[in-house]
């Protein structure tokens, strides 16, 4: 068994936390995050209705590995030193780094989102504003994300009269039954839907789009993601959006020591090409760098990583939801599943989330997750990847 490292996880969200645990087993870790509490993504839309859950206490999620948490945030990285600045003033010495800081909603997409919009990062604070009064709330973004934070505040958010504005169909990625569904149930959530509108700025009355002047009360931009800047200020290798560059073993293209996991990394996969911003990438992203970061501590070559998406799944409220099956190359089959049954396996798959995170601290390696059938030969094109820049 090679030599125990020093591995320093920068962001502690789905990914970083899994590669976090993982690590955990055969390496000293140290993950940092600015917040005290795990961030749960993927019920933000939830909090932003007013349901708020337990919240789970990094520390907690950790006890009993040799994980040392750092409450700060990384404001610089030099690769060449092998170190982590933090906004506290302390430097870090890593033998490996684990970049997870994820993404966050793009706010340079039209003027006045930072000025005059909520985003899913302030939840609580959306949640706080819709507690009080009445009006209308209109959610911009016809993806997964805008698509479930209007219907759940549809749903319970009485007092108010939802808009969904969107440049496309909402679900575009879904069969045409799924993107039907939807519909469906947004108008029978009395969600008034603005398709084929693009907008052009947000201002304190409501929204200018291509298709006229749209007032409210309450807008809410979920419509794009963006990531970090750290990675490209560090110099290592990144797409057009800023995203780092991976080999398949999630190893940073320019800075082989740096291995770069979920919402933060962009990483093609034989069969299915480039992989979504998901919690569904995140987890296992996190959990197959930790698994190439022991390989190479013990003189072997990484496994490429091997990965499918079996589903997407979309909540429409607590009683509704599209659970949209996918082939090996993500692509939406026909038949969906809809409805309560839908529902439950969405809240299922929430659970299981979190769930497979405690699992992995009581004993690392316990995490799985789909496969294609035959492995892959691998995992990127490099090459290719690199023209990406
Ligand atoms: C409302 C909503 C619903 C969603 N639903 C689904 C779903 O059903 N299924 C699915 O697969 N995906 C879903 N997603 C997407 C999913 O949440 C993200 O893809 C996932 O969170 C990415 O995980 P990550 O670990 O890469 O990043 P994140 O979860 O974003 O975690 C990044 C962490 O890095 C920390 N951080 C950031 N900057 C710094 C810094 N400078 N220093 C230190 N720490 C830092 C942050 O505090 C955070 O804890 C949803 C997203 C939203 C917003």
């Amino acid at each position: 068994m090679g030599q125990k490292q020093h591995v320093v996880v920068v962001g502690a969200g789905y990914a970083g936390v899994t590669a976090a645990l993982r690590v955990s087993r055969r390496h000293q870790v140290t993950l940092i995050d600015p917040k005290e509490s795990f961030t749960e993504r993927i019920r933000l839309h939830e909090l932003a209705a007013g349901r708020t859950g337990t919240p789970v206490v990094l520390r907690d999620l950790v006890a009993g590995r040799e994980i040392n948490t750092v409450q700060a945030t990384a404001t610089s990285i030099d690769p060449g030193a092998r170190t982590v600045l933090l906004d506290s003033g302390t430097t870090l010495a890593y033998d490996r780094l684990v970049y997870a800081l994820g993404s966050s909603t793009d706010t340079t997409r039209v003027p006045g989102i930072v000025e005059h919009a909520y985003t899913l990062e302030q939840a609580k604070e959306l949640s706080d504003r819709l507690s009080r009064g009445s009006g209308t709330v209109t959610v911009v973004g016809g993806g997964a994300t805008g698509i479930e934070l209007a219907a759940e505040l549809a749903e319970s958010a009485g007092a108010w009269q939802v808009r969904l504005v969107t440049g496309g169909e909402p679900g575009s990625g879904l069969s045409a039954a799924g993107r039907t569904h939807v519909r469906n149930s947004l108008e029978r959530l009395g969600v008034h839907l603005h398709a084929h509108t693009r907008v052009q700025a947000v201002h304190p009355g409501g929204l200018s789009t291509d298709h006229g002047e749209l007032t409210g009360d309450v807008v809410v931009w979920a419509a794009a993601f963006t990531v970090p800047s750290l990675a490209a200020e560090a110099g290592l290798r990144v797409d057009a959006r800023g995203r780092a560059l991976v080999d398949p073993a999630m190893r940073s293209l320019s800075h082989p020591d740096v291995f770069v996991v979920g919402d933060a990394a962009r990483v093609t996969v034989p069969g299915t090409g480039e992989l979504r911003m998901a919690c569904a990438t995140a987890m296992p992203t996190g959990a197959h760098a930790a698994e190439a970061i022991d390989a190479l501590a013990d003189g072997r070559e990484p496994e490429p990583l091997r990965f499918r998406y079996l589903a997407q799944s979309i909540s429409l409220g607590r009683h509704d939801g599209v659970i949209q099956p996918v082939r090996t190359d993500d692509s939406a089959h026909r038949l969906v599943i809809t409805g309560r049954p839908a529902a439950r396996i969405n809240e299922w798959i929430n659970r299981y989330t979190l769930a497979s995170l405690r699992a992995e601290r009581r004993r690392p390696g316990t995490y799985r997750w789909a496969k294609p059938l035959r492995p892959a030969r691998s995992a990127v094109a490099p090459a290719s990847a690199a023209q990406a820049q």
